[in-house]
């Protein structure tokens, strides 16, 4: 599938559009229309229930090493700005940036990539941030330009090795930038902080600044014992939270795979340090399954445990589920979700101050006067165990998911293209959005076969009593396959037609977006048919 098909399908049928575009939008920020926020609102609501509401603490399900427990938070996006110091997000939530002079563009320092090209006994190297395989003309006619070659002397031009990431060059002197014309305009690698910068309160000094935050799990942390405390919530347990999050991404791309604002379905999950390894193989497994349960069931999903250097010291564990979305090259995957062993590094450092997460074993840092770089908040995050008594500081596993981004995987995954026969037998191309009944916007639509002999009454009537279930959607505009196929094209899983038999006898027909097989129903039954299908 082409990316583009979907941007535009996206855009034409209310999905998704840039946010303020009648200003010529804003980079990284997206905003869901009328379908796309049903969609999203699906994918969080069965997250929630299957994580959360519908956990049964009763029994050890899915594999679980125990019976456990499942809670929520809503916690607020602006929080103690000592949040962040003790979390590490302060110090070492970076990315390298590069600076252009030329042009005043900045570049994520690893995603530009770049080749050699000799000529006139001089060597420089071509950079880009667009996907290197498709720009090659484009790299030929700006290293030409930059050499003063004219066209005739092409052949002159030379290329010298694979493409690699400037962030394999010793400096970036000979560099010719993304967008520039002149050679060595950019600048050397500088650290950039992610998180977005804001004032509380009317004074506005320095001193009142606080951040946007770029992930909800702190809010969890830092109300774990308010958690304990006024819930019977024993260990082994889980808080989740879903929410917005913010990061200033140097280079936001991609649709909404990576944006300035988006949202997170997070889990933190308390355990015992001895059972804490079961634990994380349970989330890892858990969770990889619930993308498939939803319709990610081919090739495109996988699970990649990251390679023990990957791995900080506090985790003996960090596995990412991963997409093959289609705008990256082919083989290479695009993160959904990443499930981590965090040890006891987060309550640790709330409690005693920013923890080096180098050291091993953790110990906290330090100034040059020896002092706690951060102080932590010096309350008692440990839990005590009421059976045995045992005074310890909780394990945690963290499935850490992103909802734009799975909801971008669903809507590549659902994005088919068919040949299907109209009425008059003849084959007609389809675009077919094929969500899983569970996240599909609209469950249901209804239409009349023709605007006489009261079938748009008895239609609308079906439509009122479907409404009051789920999103269902009333059309008797045009031929009945023209109908057919705007309703696939934004995935409605059923159709509903009120046709000449229905005024005989009490029956309509359903048809089935996938498979198009069609069946009578008694028009008392269709609610309770169509809830069955699509719960
Ligand atoms: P990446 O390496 O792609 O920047 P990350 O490893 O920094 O992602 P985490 O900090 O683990 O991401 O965040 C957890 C989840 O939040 C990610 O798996 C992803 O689904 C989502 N997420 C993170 N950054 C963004 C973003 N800029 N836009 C959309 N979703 C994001």
């Amino acid at each position: 599938m082409e990316m583009e098909k979907l941007v535009s399908l996206c855009k034409r049928r209310g999905f998704l559009f840039q946010s303020s575009e009648i200003y010529g939008g804003i980079n990284g920020f997206w905003d869901y229309g009328p379908l796309g926020v049903e969609l999203k609102r699906n994918i969080k609501a069965a997250w929630w229930k299957d994580m959360v509401t519908a956990h049964d603490e009763l029994e050890a399900a899915n594999g679980a090493p125990s019976t456990h427990e499942m809670t929520g938070l809503d916690c607020t996006i602006i929080m103690h700005p000592q949040v962040w110091k003790c979390s590490g997000h302060f110090d070492l939530f970076c990315d390298l940036m590069v600076d252009c002079k030329e042009t005043n563009k900045r570049y994520r320092f690893d995603q530009v990539r770049g080749r050699w090209a000799a000529a006139k006994g001089k060597r420089i190297f071509v950079t880009t941030v667009a996907e290197i395989d498709e720009e090659e003309a484009e790299l030929t006619r700006r290293a030409m330009k930059a050499f003063k070659l004219r066209a005739k002397d092409a052949d002159q031009l030379t290329w010298d090795g694979e493409a690699v990431s400037l962030d394999t060059l010793d400096d970036t002197s000979e560099v010719l930038a993304p967008d520039a014309k002149e050679v060595g305009t950019l600048t050397d690698p500088r650290e950039f902080n992610l998180m977005f910068k804001t004032i509380v309160g009317a004074m506005g000094t320095e001193e009142d600044a606080s951040f946007l935050r770029p992930e909800t799990a702190q809010g969890i942390f830092v109300n774990f014992k308010n958690v304990v405390d006024s819930t019977r919530v024993k260990i082994p347990f889980g808080i989740a939270q879903i929410g917005k999050s913010f990061r200033n991404e140097i280079t936001p791309r991609n649709f909404t795979f990576r944006s300035r604002e988006f949202e997170q379905m997070e889990i933190e999950f308390f355990c015992h340090p001895d059972t804490s390894a079961d634990w994380y193989k349970y989330w890892r497994d858990r969770r990889f399954a619930w993308y498939q349960e939803l319709g990610l069931a081919g090739q495109r999903l996988q699970l990649r445990d990251h390679e023990p250097d990957e791995l900080s010291h506090y985790s003996t564990g960090t596995a990412d589920i991963e997409y093959a979305f289609p705008f990256l090259p082919a083989g290479e995957y695009g993160e959904l979700e990443g499930i981590a062993h965090r040890g006891d590094f987060d309550l640790r450092s709330h409690m005693e101050g920013k923890l080096d997460p180098n050291s091993c074993p953790l110990e906290v840092e330090r100034n040059e006067k020896g002092k706690p770089k951060y102080k932590g908040s010096g309350r008692d995050l440990t839990y005590r165990d009421p059976v045995s008594n045992e005074k310890f500081t909780p394990h945690v596993i963290e499935p850490s998911a992103g909802a734009d981004r799975a909801t971008l995987a669903f809507l590549c995954e659902a994005y088919t293209e068919d040949e299907q026969p109209d009425e008059k037998g003849e084959m007609q191309s389809r675009v077919v959005m094929k969500f899983h009944p569970r996240i599909a916007p609209i469950k249901a639509a209804v239409f009349p076969l023709v605007k006489k002999d009261g079938m748009p009454e008895i239609a609308k009537d079906i439509y009122r009593a479907l409404k009051k279930e789920f999103p269902a959607f009333y059309d008797e505009g045009g031929a009945v396959g023209r109908r057919y196929r705007r309703q696939d094209e934004v995935g409605t899983p059923y159709c509903i037609t009120v046709d000449g038999e229905t005024l005989t006898n009490q029956t309509v027909t359903i048809r089935d977006r996938d498979t198009l097989e069609q069946w009578r129903v008694k028009i008392d039954d269709v609610v309770e048919e169509i809830s069955g299908r699509v719960s």
